[in-house]
């Protein structure tokens, strides 16, 4: 069969790298290079050219998404062929072997397989029976615990011999328990869909052998994010036939906190001595000055291995620097933008992307979004309302306007945990219908439920006496003080910053971005109560299904976006604390996996570049100015320009200004003064319209001076002077 349709559309480079087919080869290039293309261009020559059976052939990249994309290319290029090639991510593959072979390890081969909830559940009945305190120890933590070790490839039998600090002890008991469990119930987590195909290769040399018989030709795209797991998985399949192509760009390693080992792409030499290593220099993608700002970001990175990329085609416009007083006026613009690109003609909804560090960082950005009737769609997460932290406060705060809701009851009888299960949720269920009531209201009388043990009986009255306090309340408080207050109660702040995860930092992050918006819709209108509250953002959650999926806005955060592109990109929040995260700041990796983060989301530009940062981004946890992030200050000048949006200039907060150094931390206490700043107008029910000249302490204790345009200058205590903040 010809294969000059494969060829023709590749550069010489390229076309090498597809060529040399056997033994191991690196493809390691810059971002927007044709990597990918290389990838699927081989695997169509192998078929077409090479008459390489396609079940002989190996594919496997990270998201669905990749995967998919990988697939539907390659089966355009090989006119079908590529049907029974094995293509899919690290996980869909291991499962598929182990579906076939998991009865060798003891499994049933109809196995199930636990998702991370599913895996909570469970864990805690494990760490019950071993007597090892729930309250000492997160289960979440102890879980993520067992999940790295599992990913680095470190047995339960093994992990004692590394715990050192009480925590780690704690689990060298509950690993090994908690595996056995599983598999006498005939379950896998999801690393042990990438552990135990490991442990059958070392325990069945031929099983190994006749799979890598199987797969003769292994390709592997964004190598430089696998992990311990993928890499051994990986090496003992190319054992034999070598014929492993492994694609990537160290420079985008960016799931260092997933396990991902960037010296996998650094020190692949180390393994496979003759390993072929190909550059592509050219990028396709994006304009001169896109590519060339993109560069001189990542230069400033000490582990990776230099590159050159370079362009042919045109400048382009200067990528664009947006100074913004504050995230609401970021997310504005932004939707502005996009609105003026629109209105120019030529472009659709689905050539935009809106890229974030964080998801809390959508809410704003999906409020404008909507307001401005522009179609959106969160690729690789979910909108806001629907994540599953917010669900679970929004719970707790319609159980408390409407005491029959019995999907917001079960939702979070057991949440935090009470120790109340399925069973005792039932017999109460029984009771409630028995007597006609609600699941509530049966809460309350729930001694007279005898059937529930006495210890849990007690466990239900507490959650009924939780919800009743805060339903009293109502009429003293307002739904931002109610909001706050149960949310302290219950602990899933703290209980977040115990488990002490990138994940559960985001998602304590997203709980105080839910209270935020509480205070700010109270503040916007008087006469907001929580109900109203609660039903507007039930109706958003309605109306929100867009027919046209596919053309609509992309938000994503930046690590989803790895592999993607899009005509006009905004990459936002690019200030010191977000973006980097302040949890990076003192570690030196940690910093150097952000700024790859920032060239991730900077190359999937094709035409045009936006970035942007806000001085105040009112969140829970921050009261002062955000400093612009370091990585703007690294950017080469010739290739932006800055456009400074900011009504109030050169505002720096007492922190910040007194020191230069001062970064803040987005993980302080609480404070719901964040909007209070100098240069702010605010309205005073009696004096009218003023600006703010000065601020004084914080939170609680904050006073202003406010220059009130007919009333005059006052000083007035913040907490007590009922003020509407305008923008
Ligand atoms: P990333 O690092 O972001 O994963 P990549 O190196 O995988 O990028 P691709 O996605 O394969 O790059 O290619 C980037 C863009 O350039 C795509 O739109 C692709 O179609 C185009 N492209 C790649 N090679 C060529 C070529 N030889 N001729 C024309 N277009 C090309
Ligand atoms: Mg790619």
């Amino acid at each position: 069969m010809d294969s000059s349709h494969l060829m023709d559309s590749l550069n010489s480079a390229q076309r090498e790298a597809v060529l040399c087919t056997d033994g191991p080869v690196l493809i390691l290039a810059g971002a927007g290079s044709g990597k990918t293309r290389v990838l699927t261009h081989r695997v169509a020559y192998l078929i077409y050219q090479k008459g390489i059976k396609p079940w002989h052939i190996l594919a496997v990249t990270f998201t669905n998404k990749a995967a998919t994309e990988m697939k539907d290319r390659i089966l355009k290029l090989s006119r079908g062929a590529g049907k029974e090639s094995w293509i899919g991510t690290f996980h869909s593959i291991c499962a598929r072997i182990l579906r076939v072979e998991g009865e060798k390890l003891g499994y049933g081969k109809n196995f199930l397989i636990f998702d991370r909830d599913d895996q909570k559940r469970f864990i805690k009945n494990v760490m019950e029976d071993l007597n090892v305190s729930e309250k000492e120890f997160q289960p979440e933590a102890v879980l993520n615990a067992i999940s790295g070790a599992k990913n680095a490839f470190v047995r339960p039998d093994e992990y004692q011999t590394i715990a050192k600090a009480p925590f780690e002890y704690a689990v060298s008991r509950v690993y090994p328990l908690y595996q056995r469990m599983l598999k006498q119930n005939n379950i896998m987590d999801f690393d042990d869909l990438l552990v135990n195909p490991l442990l059958l290769f070392q325990e069945y040399p031929t099983i190994l052998e006749q799979y890598q018989n199987r797969f003769s030709y292994l390709l592997v795209d964004e190598f430089q994010d696998t992990n311990r797991t993928q890499y051994i998985f990986l090496k003992y399949l190319a054992g034999r036939n070598r014929n492993l192509c492994v694609v990537g760009d160290d420079d985008q390693s960016i799931y260092r906190w997933r396990g991902a080992e960037i010296e996998n792409i650094l020190n692949i030499e180390n393994d496979y001595p003759d390993c072929k290593i190909f550059h592509l220099e050219q990028n396709y993608r994006s304009t001169k000055n896109i590519l060339n700002l993109a560069n001189s970001i990542v230069k400033n990175n000490q582990l990776r291995r230099d590159k050159t990329l370079w362009t042919e085609r045109e400048e382009g416009d200067k990528v664009t620097v947006l100074e913004l007083d504050d995230a609401y006026a970021e997310a504005l613009n932004v939707v502005g933008i996009i609105k003026d690109e629109l209105m120019a003609g030529s472009r659709d909804f689905s050539d935009f992307a809106i890229l974030y560090r964080t998801n809390a960082q959508s809410r704003l950005l999906e409020d404008a979004l909507r307001q401005a009737a522009i179609p959106y769609v969160i690729v690789g997460g979910v909108k806001f309302y629907e994540r599953k932290e917010i669900k679970d406060v929004l719970a707790y705060l319609r159980l408390t306007c409407n005491p029959r809701d019995t999907v917001s009851f079960k939702r979070v009888i057991n949440f935090p945990l009470r120790g109340i299960g399925d069973s005792s949720v039932l017999k109460l269920e029984d009771f409630a219908d028995a007597n006609s009531i609600s699941l509530l209201e049966a809460a309350g009388r729930a001694d007279e439920v005898t059937t529930i043990s006495s210890r849990i009986r007690k466990s239900i009255l507490e959650f009924f006496q939780l919800i009743s306090k805060y339903a009293s309340l109502r009429e003293q408080f307002s739904a931002g003080e109610l909001a706050q207050a149960l949310v302290d109660e219950i602990g899933i702040l703290r209980s977040f910053k115990e488990i002490n995860t990138e994940e559960s930092f985001l998602r304590a992050e997203n709980v105080r971005e839910l209270l935020l918006a509480i205070v700010n819709y109270t503040k916007t209108n008087k006469a907001a109560t929580l109900d109203a509250f609660l039903e507007e953002v039930t109706l958003i959650t309605d109306i929100d299904n867009w027919d046209d999926k596919s053309n609509a806005v992309t938000l994503m955060t930046l690590h989803s976006a790895k592999g993607l592109e899009f005509p006009v990109v905004f990459v936002t929040g690019l200030e010191e604390g977000l973006f980097p995260l302040s949890r990076t700041f003192d570690n030196h990796a940690d910093l150097e996996e952000e700024r790859r983060l920032f060239y991730v989301g900077s190359t999937r530009a094709k035409e045009k570049l936006f970035i942007t940062w806000a001085a105040v981004r009112p969140r829970y946890g921050e009261s002062f100015n955000n400093l612009p992030s370091r990585f703007l200050k690294e950017m080469d000048q010739s290739f932006f320009e800055t456009r400074n949006l900011r009504r109030f200039n050169h505002y720096r907060s007492e922190r910040a200004s007194s020191n230069p150094d001062y970064s803040p931390s987005y993980a302080e206490i609480a404070d719901e003064y964040a909007e209070i700043v100098m240069g702010r107008e605010v309205k005073h029910e009696l004096f009218g319209i003023g600006k703010i000249l000065r601020t004084d302490g914080h939170g609680e204790n904050m006073k202003i001076t406010v220059r009130f345009y007919e009333a005059g200058e006052k000083r007035l205590v913040v907490k007590y002077a009922n003020l509407e903040v305008l923008y």
